[in-house]
């Protein structure tokens, strides 16, 4: 297996350092590529990795080559959980903590590969148009509403009926936001939903509200099929005025993180909600 490791030191601009990254990427042959997580590498790695056709992952604080397989430890979630792990994918640029480089590049037995700055790179970028974050449809994050709508997980978790629903969980959200001009916020656990990702096109990691997403600062939150959990309401603690509703009267917003809680079934009251707005 090769891997190269590019000691990448000293200052650097973005527009130079990209196209000379992937160059370098490219040409070394590498299967595995390790940077030193400078600020320098970190500002330009992750698209210089993209346009070389590779992966990345970054604050890697180990790498283990062993019987023609990498692994890679970092931490993850605040540095509550410490993960192993490995890609398939190929080129895989792995950017270490900076202080473990030359440890790692020695460990993992990484030939030191030549990087040539891009003198002549393009330094100013003509923009062709801009695109809303998150879909490339209509936004849906709206800082300036004055209610945050947050949906859950329990969006696309089987009902009643024993049936998941996701396209009228998508319908009763949508058809909120389209009436009242609400901020759409949502749980990590329903962006990080596979699942769900075909039927809530609408919503991406963007929305995330919480301790790993954002603070917004809405007078107003309702949160719906959502259990409230410390980590979820920490990115509430900027709303004033919160309302939930949620079919469990134990759920996390009851317990003091709400001023109002509806123990009821959200698809039945946000569809009585839209068909009053008209
Ligand atoms: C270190 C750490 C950081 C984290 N950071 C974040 C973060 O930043 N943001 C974040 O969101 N999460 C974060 N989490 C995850 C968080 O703890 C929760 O796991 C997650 O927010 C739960 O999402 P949820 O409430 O949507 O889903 P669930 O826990 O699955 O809850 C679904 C809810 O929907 C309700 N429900 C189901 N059907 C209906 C219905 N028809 N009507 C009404 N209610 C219904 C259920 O009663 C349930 O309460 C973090 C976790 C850790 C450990």
């Amino acid at each position: 297996m090769k891997i190269v490791a590019f000691k990448v030191e000293g200052n650097g601009t973005f527009s130079k350092d990209v196209p000379a990254f992937a160059e370098a990427i490219k040409a070394s042959g590498a299967e595995i590529v390790l940077l030193p997580g400078n600020s320098r590498v970190k500002r330009s790695a992750a698209a210089a990795a993209m346009r070389a056709g590779a992966e990345i992952d970054t604050n890697v604080v180990d790498v283990e080559v062993a019987d023609g397989k990498v692994l890679a430890r970092r931490w993850v979630y605040r540095q509550r959980i410490f993960t192993t792990f490995s890609r398939a994918a190929r080129p895989w640029v792995i950017v270490t903590d900076p202080s473990l480089f030359d440890e790692l590049c020695a460990k993992s037995g990484a030939e030191m590969g030549e990087f040539a700055e891009a003198a002549d790179a393009a330094t100013r970028t003509t923009v062709n148009g801009v695109e809303n974050a998150g879909t490339g449809g209509e936004s849906t994050i709206k800082p300036d509403a004055k209610l945050l709508f947050v949906a859950g997980a329990g969006w696309t978790k089987k009902q009643a009926d024993g049936a998941l629903h996701f396209d009228d969980a998508a319908a009763a959200i949508t058809g909120f936001l389209a009436k009242s001009g609400a901020s759409l916020g949502s749980s990590k656990s329903l962006v990080d939903m596979p699942e769900a990702a075909a039927a809530f096109k609408f919503m991406s990691h963007m929305n995330q509200v919480g301790q790993t997403g954002a603070t917004p600062r809405h007078q107003k939150g309702l949160s719906t099929c959502c259990h409230g959990e410390e980590p979820h309401v920490v990115g509430w603690r900027f709303v004033n005025e919160r309302r939930a509703v949620n079919l469990d009267a134990n759920c996390g917003w009851a317990q003091g993180k709400a001023d109002v809680v509806y123990v009821a079934d959200a698809f039945a009251v946000m569809k009585k909600v839209n068909e009053l707005l008209g």
